[in-house]
């Protein structure tokens, strides 16, 4: 019989569709886990609710309350993004052994069955990772297939098809949560971590109640994150573009000093002024974007403000309050 405790983390916005089904369904997890003996009775789950704006925070005092012991119900003050949400609940724990789904239950969380077998054989991280996307549409299935390619040439070490769906160990979890960044891609920064890890492919599910929240705007945003705050190579690249341009430009100065001294041909004029001027105006005004999108994410991170606060939090067990 296992002594390791587990504790299912699961961010919650605006989720009051989904936690009828995805309590019972998580708790029937814990208990199957708890019966085979491979994770202890001790086990708990832990719902945060992220500013929802609809019934969650009820639904998770009421069922903190029905199942005493077994749900931590954590709120923040306000929404905070996915990726705030759930390191606030991650930090929350303190069993052997974390696993992180989504609310939505997209990521089955009959899974965690081989995640916590994986961990019992020596990994400390296991990764859960999507065989097909075939519930994603066609959009999201390309964008995510090139989003990883170019991560990887980017020399950005992701997992493919990975999301954050994934057992840690207590020690794994530690060490991620001595990373003081604020603006998180915690997927990237699990890599960083390292230790020993291991893979469980799974098929996701298409959601069965509630709608996305995380929109193309979310989505483009957290992308861009996982690019700048794993990689500079857009900086290098934009030192590659300027001086190809300038290459570019000196070659047509040369050109047109050459026909105006050698040769009798009147210049046309516009062309050969327009299209520079057009090339590097564009040329820099991407650049001073790309130094601009660093320059605000320093002054970000420089700032060192809390990720999340937390306004509640309830257990509901006789050691604590
Ligand atoms: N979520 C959150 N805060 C947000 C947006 C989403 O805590 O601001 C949670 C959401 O409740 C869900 C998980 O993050 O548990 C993933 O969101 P969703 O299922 O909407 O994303 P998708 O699966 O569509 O990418
Ligand atoms: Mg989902």
């Amino acid at each position: 019989m296992s002594d390791k405790t587990l504790a299912i983390v699961a961010p919650c916005y605006n989720e009051q569709e989904m936690l009828p089904t995805s309590i019972p369904v998580l708790l029937q997890t814990l208990d199957t886990l708890i019966n085979a003996e491979k994770v202890s009775p001790a086990s708990r789950l832990y719902f945060v609710d992220d500013g929802s704006r609809d019934n969650t925070w009820q639904q998770l005092a009421d069922a903190s309350k029905a199942h005493p012991g077994r749900i931590v119900a954590i709120r923040l003050s306000r929404n905070k993004g996915h990726q705030n949400a759930l390191l606030a609940g991650l930090a929350s724990t303190s069993e052997d052994m974390v696993v992180s789904i989504d609310a939505d239950l997209q990521d089955d969380p009959v899974n965690i069955e081989k995640m916590v077998d994986a961990y019992h054989n020596g990994s400390e991280v296991v990764y859960g990772v999507r065989a097909a996307r075939d519930t994603d549409t066609k959009f999201k299935r390309l964008t995510a297939e090139g989003y990883y390619h170019v991560m990887k040439k980017l020399g950005v070490d992701l997992v493919f098809n990975h999301a954050d769906f994934r057992l840690m160990s207590r020690r794994a979890l530690n060490a991620l949560l001595e990373y003081p960044e604020s603006q998180l891609f915690l997927r990237g920064m699990v890599r960083e971590v390292g230790f020993a890890s291991s893979v469980v492919e799974y098929d996701r599910q298409s959601r069965a109640a509630g709608e996305s929240k995380y929109p193309l705007r979310k989505m483009l945003s957290l992308a861009w994150h996982g690019i700048s705050s794993f990689s500079t190579a857009p900086l290098r690249a934009i030192t590659l573009l300027g001086i190809t341009a300038s290459a570019l430009s000196l070659i047509t100065l040369l050109w047109v000093l050459a026909t105006r001294l050698l040769t009798d041909n009147a210049i046309p004029g516009w062309t050969s002024i327009l299209l520079p001027l057009l090339f590097i105006g564009s040329v820099q005004l991407l650049s001073l974007g790309v130094i601009g999108e660093y320059l605000a994410k320093l002054y970000t991170e420089i700032k060192k403000r809390p990720r999340y606060h937390i306004s509640e939090r309830l257990s509901n067990q006789a050691d604590e309050h």
